[in-house]
C-alpha cells in the first residue's frame, strides 16, 4: 500500500525529474541574463531555450512569451483596460469574464468594479455561449477572458467558439489555460485565443513562474505591473528567475512529448475511481460529469458529508485532496464554481476535488477509494445504504 496518496495534481503537482535537472542545473549559473559577458550569455542562452519551449507547448511565436511569476501576475497582467493592437487608440471599457474564473481573474485587474461583467454558465459548469453572445451585443470595447478548464470541476470551456463570437464584436480575449496546459491540447491558435496564460508548477515545474503568451506580436501591453529594467522586452521588469524559467522550460518540453499518452492513462485511472464511488455511492453527485471535462479531474459530493472533516479524515488516512480551489481551502466559504452552476449549498459543502497526473498509481486511487469508504461509514446511519462492503 502506497504511504501516501497524493492526489491533488490541480492544486500543484510534484516536480518532474526533467524540470528538477534543469533548474538545479540553471542555478549553479552565476551569470544576470542582461548583462553582456560570458556568463550573462549563458544565463540568457537558457531563458531562451525555455522560451522556446514554453511557446511550443501552445503553438505559439517565442517572441510572445512574457515570464512572470506565475499564473497570477500573467492574468493580472493581461486585464488592463489598455490592451490593444498597435494603432488601437481607445480603451478597452469592459471586461466579460466567466462566472467560474479563477480569483485573480475574477478581482477584474486594472479594471475598475463597475466595468467587469459576470458570464453565467450552465448547470454543467459550462459557460453560456447565449449569454456571451447577447453581453457583446452590448457594444463598448470588451476585453473577454475565459479560462480553458476549470480547477474545481475540471470542465472545460467552449472558447473556441466563444473567440468567433468575441472578434467578430471587436473584442479581444484572454483564456486562462493554467489547468488545461499539460492535460489537453492547448494551440493559441485553434483556441482563437489573443492572450494565453500559463503556470509552472501545474505542469511539473518549480513554483512562482508563469507565462502570458500573445498570439499576435503586434498585441501591445502598454500597462506592464512590474516597471524598471525593461526585461520581457518592456513588459514585465526585473532579473529573471532563470532556475524557475529552465524548469518551466523543461516541464513543457517533457509535458507536450507525452501529453496524448500520460492523458490516456490518466483517464482511465479516474473513470475507474469515479465507477467505484458511483457503486459505493449511488446518491453521488460528480460535477460537470455531463460534459467534456480534463482527464484528470472529478469533483463530487455525497449528500450528507462534510468536506472540511473528510478531507481531515483522508488526510488522517494518507489521501491529500482538495475541498475546491487550494487557494480558498481553510475557508468556510462556498465554492463560487458550484454555486455558479447552481448546486445546492448543502451539497456543495460536501465538495471534494480529487486529481491525478502522469506518476498516480493504481494503489493510490485504491488508497482513496478505501480511506473514502471509512468516511461514508461514519455517517449517520441510515445514510450508508447501498455502500459495497
Ligand atoms: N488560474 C487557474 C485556473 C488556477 O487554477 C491557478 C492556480 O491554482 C491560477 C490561475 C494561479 O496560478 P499561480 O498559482 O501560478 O499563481
Amino acid at each position: 500500500m502506497a504511504e501516501r496518496a497524493y492526489l491533488d495534481w490541480n492544486a500543484t503537482a510534484p516536480l518532474r525529474r526533467e524540470a528538477r535537472a534543469a533548474a538545479l542545473a540553471a542555478g549553479d549559473l552565476v551569470g544576470n541574463p542582461s548583462s553582456v559577458h560570458g556568463e550573462g550569455r549563458r544565463a540568457r542562452a537558457l531563458i531562451e531555450e525555455a522560451r522556446r519551449r514554453v511557446a511550443a507547448l501552445v503553438g505559439a511565436e517565442s517572441r510572445n512569451v512574457i515570464f512572470t511569476s506565475g499564473g497570477t501576475e500573467a492574468n493580472l497582467l493581461a486585464l488592463s483596460p489598455v490592451l490593444d493592437h498597435h494603432g488601437g487608440k481607445a480603451p478597452r471599457d469592459r471586461l466579460l469574464i466567466s462566472a467560474i474564473e479563477h480569483p485573480s481573474v475574477r478581482c477584474g485587474g486594472r479594471f475598475p468594479p463597475g466595468a467587469v461583467e459576470e458570464i453565467a454558465v450552465s448547470a454543467a459548469g459550462e459557460v453560456e455561449l447565449g449569454v456571451l453572445e447577447r453581453r457583446l451585443g452590448g457594444g463598448g470595447r470588451p476585453l473577454v477572458s475565459i479560462m480553458l478548464a476549470n480547477n474545481e470541476t475540471g470542465v472545460i470551456q467552449p472558447v473556441a467558439a466563444a473567440a468567433e463570437m468575441v472578434h467578430r464584436a471587436g473584442g479581444i480575449l484572454h483564456v486562462d489555460a493554467v489547468q488545461a496546459a499539460g492535460k489537453i491540447p492547448c494551440d493559441i491558435r485553434s483556441l482563437g485565443a489573443d492572450l494565453v496564460t500559463l503556470s509552472a508548477h501545474k505542469l511539473g515545474a518549480p513554483k512562482g513562474v508563469g507565462a502570458l503568451i500573445k498570439r499576435e506580436e503586434d498585441l501591445h501591453l502598454a500597462d506592464p505591473l512590474m516597471r524598471g529594467g525593461g526585461q520581457e522586452r518592456g513588459a514585465r521588469a526585473g532579473t529573471e528567475n532563470v532556475a524557475g524559467i529552465a524548469g518551466f522550460g523543461a516541464a513543457a518540453a517533457a509535458v507536450q512529448a507525452n501529453l496524448a499518452e500520460e492523458a490516456a492513462r490518466v483517464v482511465g485511472l479516474r473513470d475507474r475511481l469515479e465507477a467505484a464511488l458511483r457503486a459505493m455511492c449511488p446518491d453521488v453527485t460528480v460535477f460537470g460529469a455531463a460534459v467534456t471535462r480534463l482527464p484528470n479531474t472529478t469533483a463530487f459530493a455525497v449528500p450528507g458529508t462534510r468536506a472540511d472533516t473528510a478531507l481531515i479524515a483522508l488526510d488522517l488516512a494518507g489521501v491529500a485532496v482538495s475541498s475546491g480551489a487550494a487557494c480558498s481551502s481553510g475557508k468556510v466559504a462556498a465554492s463560487h464554481v458550484l454555486s455558479a452552476m447552481g448546486v445546492d449549498s448543502g451539497l456543495a459543502r460536501g465538495a471534494i476535488r480529487v486529481s491525478l497526473g502522469f506518476s498516480t498509481t493504481d494503489e493510490e486511487v485504491n488508497c482513496f477509494l478505501d480511506a473514502w469508504n471509512k468516511v461514508v461509514r461514519a455517517l449517520p446511519k441510515g445514510r450508508t445504504d447501498g455502500i459495497a462492503a
